[in-house]
Formats: structure tokens, C-alpha cells, sequence
């Protein structure tokens, strides 16, 4: 099978989840294939081998799982990026809209500093709110955002057209 494939297979789709009309796409089944997610880490990461990363973000939660991996494989520090209120220490924090009202988000203050490559990684981009809010915390901090990497791309909500306005590189798996 080719890679799409084979990663298309590895995601569940759930129906009515978190509420009816809505289909989650759930990636812990292609994260408990060790081939499948291997080789996603594998594939979102190689245009970047060479680009000397120094920092992996990762959007809470499953974020933290991809991007703890590809962190390892890029040898790049990682930094969460956290819902308000779990991070112990001085932190940056933005608002950004869902679907239904308002949430912020944060990371450390002091785990980017200016000038730093950093890639952005997350599960799934749809309206590209998460990610865009995302990058602008990164770049407050003074990063130099390489690329934001995603799984799943679901093109009709227009989440990359989004981050590509704001000039950050998107690289997706499937859609
Ligand atoms: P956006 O802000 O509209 O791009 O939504 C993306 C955020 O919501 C990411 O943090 C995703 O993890 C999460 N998300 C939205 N829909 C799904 C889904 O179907 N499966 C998994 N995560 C989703």
C-alpha cells in the first residue's frame, strides 16, 4: 500500500462525535500501528532533515504526541503549547475563537527565544483557528516558523489557505 494509503487506513472516523453531525477523525489508531506511525513522523518531517530545527511546538494534546517525535527525529528541543492554566511557570498567552465562543492558549515565555527555528505540529488542521493563533504566540516570541505539519487536512475549512496567508509553510499527510 502506498503511504496515503496506508495512513487513510490507520484513521478512525467516528460518527456524532463530540456531537451529532460531526465525524472525528481519530488518529490513536494510527498512533498504536507502530509501521503507520512511524512512518507519518517519518514523512511529515523529511523536507525539514536538513533545515537545523531547532524547536518542535506541539498543540495540546495529541500534538504533543506527534511532535515529541518528530522532535526526537529532528534532534529539537519540544514545547508545548497548552490550554490556559497548566503551564507552572511565566507564560505568553493569546485568545482564539471556536466554533462556539472563545479560549486562550499559552507556552512558556521563556521556550522560544528570538531567532529560533521552530516547527509547529498538530494533529489535524480544519478552520485553521488553532494553528494560526498558534504561530502568532510563536512568532511574538521572535520564532522563525519553518513549517506547521499536520496529519490530516480537511481543505474545504480553509485552514492552510489561513496559516499560507500569514507566510507559514503547511505540510499536511491526508486529507
Ligand atoms: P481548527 O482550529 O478549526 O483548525 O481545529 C483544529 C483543532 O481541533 C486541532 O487542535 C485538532 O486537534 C482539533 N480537531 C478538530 N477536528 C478534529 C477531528 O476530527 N479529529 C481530531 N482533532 C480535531
Amino acid at each position: 500500500a502506498s503511504l496515503k494509503q496506508e495512513l487513510e487506513a490507520s484513521i478512525r472516523a467516528i460518527k456524532d462525535y463530540p456531537k451529532p453531525g460531526i465525524v472525528f477523525r481519530d488518529i490513536t489508531t494510527l498512533l498504536g500501528q507502530p509501521r503507520a506511525f512511524r512512518r507519518a513522523v517519518d514523512e511529515l518531517v523529511h523536507p525539514f532533515a536538513g533545515n537545523r530545527v531547532e524547536k518542535v511546538a506541539g498543540i495540546e494534546a495529541r500534538g504533543f504526541i506527534l511532535g515529541g517525535a518528530i522532535a526526537h527525529q529532528l534532534s529539537a528541543g519540544f514545547v508545548p503549547i497548552r490550554k490556559k492554566g497548566k503551564l507552572p511557570h511565566d507564560t505568553v498567552r493569546i485568545a482564539y475563537s471556536l466554533e462556539y465562543g472563545v479560549d486562550e492558549m499559552e507556552m512558556h515565555r521563556d521556550a522560544v527565544t528570538a531567532g529560533e527555528k521552530v516547527i509547529l505540529v498538530d494533529d489535524l488542521i480544519a478552520t485553521g483557528g488553532t494553528a494560526e493563533a498558534a504561530c502568532r504566540l510563536l512568532r511574538q516570541m521572535g520564532a522563525d516558523i519553518v513549517a506547521a505539519c499536520f496529519v490530516i487536512d480537511l481543505p474545504e475549512l480553509g485552514g492552510r489557505k489561513k496559516l499560507e496567508a500569514l507566510g507559514v509553510d503547511v505540510r499536511t499527510l491526508v486529507e
